[in-house]
């Protein structure tokens, strides 16, 4: 049991996220002062982190990439499982010496964490300065100002229309031809199990001409790939009288010109042929045909959809309170494939062990895999969050052992069925878009192929940005090897 367990907490990709968190790097525009940020958690928190030292940055601040030169340390922080605040807690300790000879120093705790304990995290982690929520990052200049002068902060307001859509975000470890833009905030689902809803609040959806002006500006500055970022792409919903989705509900009637994702899509894949456009994550109840169409009318919307299912079983479902079934899944899987081919890779998260899940149900999530055979999963097993609907409803009562034997079960069924997958590629003919140097060696690029795939090819005269034609020759479970026809 001990090496299957240490197995999964390398395999269950978003926990490594959570552990291997992401730092700003040195920009040097003669600012006086220094932010490091240390992003942890989704896409989400990180592409939150770009606003935060685009804020800080029209206040005097640059960023550094070493912790010991900073007047300011922020840790953007991910409640989604305890794992990832325990990380949080952990990071903050080690901080502790740095801060008692540099006493100057400020410390913030930033995201979801923040929002969920407020106060509470002033008291507990004395080190800490300012608190600040999701919505909130705007006042952190005055925040930050106010500790320096010792006075600590805590601003965890939650806003119904901030979108930060005016801020150019200052992008942190680019390789300067994939970058993400945030299209919404907040969640307004209440999947019983997560803890989003109350930590980055109601849904809000960014003005579409705000995005499509940044995604231009990224292909002017030699971008090629955009990924618009949301809880719930697929609900995105504006007006220009409206951009809070319940309200823009309730009086949809009385406005005009309301841009559904489907819209923005489009919107955004016309700027270029050549910049690829990709998006995170989809809800299964709201990912339209519409959506699907557009995918297919243009070959730059990248053929790759996040379909996260969390659980094969209809009634376990039922209890996350995730509003779709198992028949409703699978009905979207093919009408995906039906519309887009076999071809459209397709992921999902899954969660083990979540209140009362039998071990039939359990077997309900592998058929389920079995069915709709995806390209890869980030798998988790169940965590309670306090105050979640699953919290207060549901006793957690699948024993550790069991989750985590049960995780490790949808892990193995995934390995096969992603080298499957993969397998299919071989012999094809496929784009990729070159992101950078393969870790492996100097001589090999590293590409992706539109369904999301890493594929590896030897450099030849390519570059970083470089667009290529190559066959797929090979392939293991995790990557695709190819060679360059054109
Ligand atoms: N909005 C996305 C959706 O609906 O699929 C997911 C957002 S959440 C940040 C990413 C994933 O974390 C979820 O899809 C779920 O699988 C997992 N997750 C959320 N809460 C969890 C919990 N309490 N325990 C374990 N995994 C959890
Ligand atoms: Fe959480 Fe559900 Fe919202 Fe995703 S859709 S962020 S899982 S509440």
């Amino acid at each position: 049991m001990e090496n299957i367990i240490k197995d999964i907490d390398i395999i269950s990709s978003e926990e490594a996220q959570v552990c291997d968190y992401k730092t700003t790097e040195d920009e040097n525009t003669g600012k006086t002062k220094k932010i490091y940020i240390e992003s942890y958690g989704c896409q989400m928190n990180f592409s939150d982190s770009e606003i935060v030292a685009s804020i800080m940055k029209d206040n005097g601040f640059d960023t550094t990439s070493d912790f010991h030169q900073a007047d300011v340390i922020f840790l953007n922080t991910c409640s989604i499982r305890e794992k990832a605040e325990l990380t949080v807690r952990k990071r903050l300790s080690q901080f502790n010496n740095i801060k008692k000879n540099k006493p100057e120093l400020t410390i913030g705790v930033l995201g979801c964490m923040a929002e969920r304990l407020k106060e509470k995290l002033l008291e507990e982690e004395k080190l800490v300065d300012v608190v600040v929520g999701p919505d909130a990052y705007r006042d952190l200049p005055n925040l930050v100002s106010e500790a320096e002068d010792g006075n600590k902060g805590v601003n965890t307001f939650l806003s119904r229309e901030e979108t930060y859509a005016d801020i150019s975000p200052v992008r942190l470890n680019s390789n300067g031809v994939s970058a993400f833009i945030s299209i919404m905030r907040g969640c307004d689902n209440m999947c019983s199990f997560c803890v989003v809803p109350f930590t980055r609040g109601r849904e809000r959806s960014r003005d579409p001409h705000s995005i499509v002006r940044e995604a231009q500006e990224l292909y002017d500055r030699g971008f090629k790939e955009v990924t618009l970022l949301g809880q719930n792409v697929d609900s995105y919903k504006w007006s220009p009288e409206e951009n809070n989705k319940a309200r823009l509900n309730k009086k949809e009637d009385a406005v005009s010109a309301v841009i559904n994702f489907a819209n923005l899509l489009e919107m955004v894949a016309k700027i270029s042929p050549l910049l690829r456009v990709r998006f995170s994550t989809s809800h299964p109840k709201d990912i339209t045909d519409e959506v699907l169409y557009t995918m297919k009318k243009y070959d730059n919307i990248c053929k790759y959809i996040h379909l996260p299912v969390q659980s094969g079983n209809s009634r376990v479902l039922d209890m996350m309170n995730r509003t779709y079934d198992r028949e409703w899944y699978l009905e979207r899987v093919s009408k995906i494939r039906e519309i887009l081919g076999e071809e459209c890779g397709i992921s999902s998260d899954m969660i083990t062990g979540f209140c009362t899940e039998t071990e039939e149900e359990h077997q309900d999530t592998l058929t389920l895999m079995d069915i709709v055979k995806y390209d890869f999963s980030y798998m988790f097993y169940y965590s309670e969050r306090p105050g979640t609907l699953a919290a207060k409803k549901y006793e957690d009562d699948i024993p550790l052992e069991t989750k985590k034997r049960r995780l490790n079960d949808i892990i193995q069924k995934q390995s096969k069925l992603s080298e499957e997958r993969n397998k299919l590629d071989v012999g094809k003919i496929q784009e990729i878009l070159i992101e950078g140097e393969s870790k492996r060696s100097e001589d090999q690029l590293k590409g992706r192929n539109s369904a999301n795939k890493v594929v590896i090819i030897e450099k030849g005269n390519l570059k970083k940005g470089d667009y290529a034609m190559v066959k797929i020759i090979d392939c293991t479970p995790a990557t695709l090897f190819g060679e360059v026809i054109s």
